[in-house]
C-alpha cells in the first residue's frame, strides 16, 4: 500500500490522498490500479489455515482488495477509524441507523432528510418498535430539549439535499453525546473535501457514493465511516445483513475518486456562477445555495465548510403547472432524473412540502433542484434563459 505520509513529510493534501491512497502496485505486478476482484470463494491451503482463520481474506462477502482500496481512500478523507463500502447510499443510512438502535429506542431525524431514509424509519424501524421523530434542521443546540432517555440516534443531512438548510453539527453532536445518543451525518453534498463531520463531533458519516464519488452516473454505492467507538456496531450489522458491494462497482467508485478534487472544484465554480446569475433573472424569486450570502445559513456554512457542491435550488415566480411543464419539457441540456453528481446537468421540479412533517415549506412559487454538470456554463445559462421565457409565456 502506498502510504503518502511516508513519502511526504507534511500531512498529505487531499489531492495526494485521492491519487495515491488505496493503491498497491507491488501487489498487482506493477499495474497502477487495483483491478476488479470478483470472487466468492477464497481458498485455504491447509487444515491449520481453515482452523485458525488468520488469512487476510476468508470469504468474498466480507470484502476484497478492490472494495478495500476504496474504503482506505474514503476513510483517509473523512478522518475516520474505519470505512465500509455498501451497495447504495440508502444502505449506508439504514445500516447506520440499525447499528445505533434497538427495540424501545427513538431516533431524531432532520425534517430535511433524504426521503427514502424517512420512509425506512417510519415503515421499518417503527415495526421493530423503534420510534422516529422529526426535528427542525435549524434547531442547533435546541435539539437538547427533544432528547429523551431512549433517544439513541440523531440523523442529520447537511445541507438537506432538496432544501439546503445547513445544520449546526458541533452543537447537535454535543447535545446528542450529553444524552447518550450518536450523531449520523449524511455528507453527500459537500463530500469530505469540503466538510468533515467526524472532526465536528459526529460519530458516523454516510455517503451516497453514487453521486460525487462515482461521478459518472453509472454505478450505485454507499460508504459508512465511523469513529473507533461506533465501528463495532456498524461492522456487525453490515455483516449480519449480508451487504456486499461487487468488485465491479467498487472499481467505478475508486476510479471516480481519483478525479474527485478537480471535479468538485469544477462543479463548485460552475454552480456558483450559475447561482449568482440566477439571482439576477426576473422569473427567479429566490436562489437557495448555502455559499451565497443571501442564504439564511451562510454564516454557518462559512464556519463549517471549506467549499460547496454542485447541487442547489431556485424558486420561480408562482405559475400554473403548464408553465412548469413548458420549462422542463423543452430543455436542451438539463434533464430530469433522480440522483445527481454526474457530468450531466439535471433540473428537477420538487415539492418538498410532501416529505416534511414539522417544518412546513411555505415558499410561494415553484421549486427546482439543479445539479450543475460539466457542460459549458454559457450553454447552461442559455438553456435556462430560454426555459424562463417559456415559463413566463405559458403563465
Ligand atoms: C441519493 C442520495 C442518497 C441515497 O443514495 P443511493 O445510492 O441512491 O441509495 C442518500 N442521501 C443523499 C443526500 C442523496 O442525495
Amino acid at each position: 500500500m502506498t502510504d503518502p505520509s511516508a513519502v511526504f513529510s507534511a500531512t498529505p493534501s487531499v489531492e495526494t490522498l485521492l491519487t495515491h491512497e488505496g493503491r498497491s502496485p507491488d501487489d498487482q505486478f506493477g499495474f497502477v490500479n487495483t483491478p476488479v476482484y470478483r470472487g466468492s470463494t477464497v481458498l485455504f491451503k491447509t487444515l491449520d489455515d481453515i482452523e485458525t482463520q488468520q488469512q487476510r481474506y476468508l470469504y468474498g462477502r466480507a470484502g476484497n482488495p478492490t472494495t478495500e482500496s476504496v474504503e482506505t481512500v474514503v476513510n483517509a478523507l473523512e478522518g475516520g477509524f474505519k470505512t465500509k463500502l455498501v451497495p447504495s447510499g440508502l444502505a449506508a443510512i439504514t445500516i447506520a441507523l440499525l447499528a445505533c438502535l434497538k427495540t424501545g429506542d427513538e431516533v431524531l431525524i432532520s425534517d430535511s432528510a433524504y426521503e427514502p431514509g424517512r420512509v425506512f424509519a417510519d415503515g421499518f424501524l417503527t415495526q421493530m418498535g423503534i420510534s422516529a421523530r422529526y426535528y427542525d434542521p435549524r434547531i442547533g443546540a435546541g435539539i437538547a430539549e427533544l432528547m429523551q432517555p431512549n433517544t439513541k440516534a440523531v440523523l442529520a443531512e447537511s445541507p438537506g439535499s432538496l432544501t439546503f438548510e445547513i445544520q449546526d453539527i458541533p452543537a447537535i453532536a454535543a447535545a446528542a453525546h450529553t444524552h447518550g445518543a450518536r450523531l449520523i451525518v449524511d455528507n453527500s453534498w459537500a463530500s469530505p473535501l469540503y466538510h468533515q463531520p467526524l472532526k465536528l463531533g459526529a460519530d458516523i458519516v454516510v455517503h451516497a457514493g453514487t453521486k460525487m464519488f462515482v461521478g459518472h452516473s453509472d454505478a450505485l454505492a454507499g460508504t459508512i465511516t465511523t469513529t473507533e467507538e461506533a465501528w463495532a456496531d456498524v461492522a456487525r450489522v453490515r455483516a449480519l445483513l449480508g451487504f456486499f458491494t461487487s468488485g465491479d462497482d467498487a472499481y467505478l467508485v475508486g476510479r471516480g475518486l481519483k478525479t474527485l478534487a478537480i471535479r468538485m472544484a469544477a462543479h463548485q465554480q460552475r454552480a456558483l456562477e450559475i447561482a449568482t446569475w440566477l439571482e439576477q433573472q426576473s422569473e427567479v424569486v429566490e436562489v437557495i445555495h448555502p455559499a451565497l450570502p443571501s442564504h439564511p445559513d451562510h454564516a454557518l456554512w462559512k464556519r463549517d465548510f471549506t467549499g460547496s457542491g454542485s447541487l442547489f435550488a431556485f424558486v420561480l415566480a408562482p405559475a400554473p403547472r403548464a408553465s412548469v411543464a413548458a420549462f422542463v419539457d423543452n430543455m436542451r441540456l438539463f434533464s430530469m432524473g433522480y440522483s445527481w453528481g454526474g457530468y450531466e446537468s439535471l433540473c428537477l421540479p420538487v415539492k418538498p412540502g410532501k416529505a416534511r412533517t414539522i417544518t412546513p415549506w411555505t415558499h410561494e412559487g415553484n421549486l427546482f433542484r439543479v445539479h450543475i454538470g460539466l457542460e459549458g456554463v454559457d450553454d447552461l445559462k442559455r438553456d435556462l434563459a430560454e426555459g424562463f421565457a417559456r415559463y413566463a409565456q405559458a403563465r
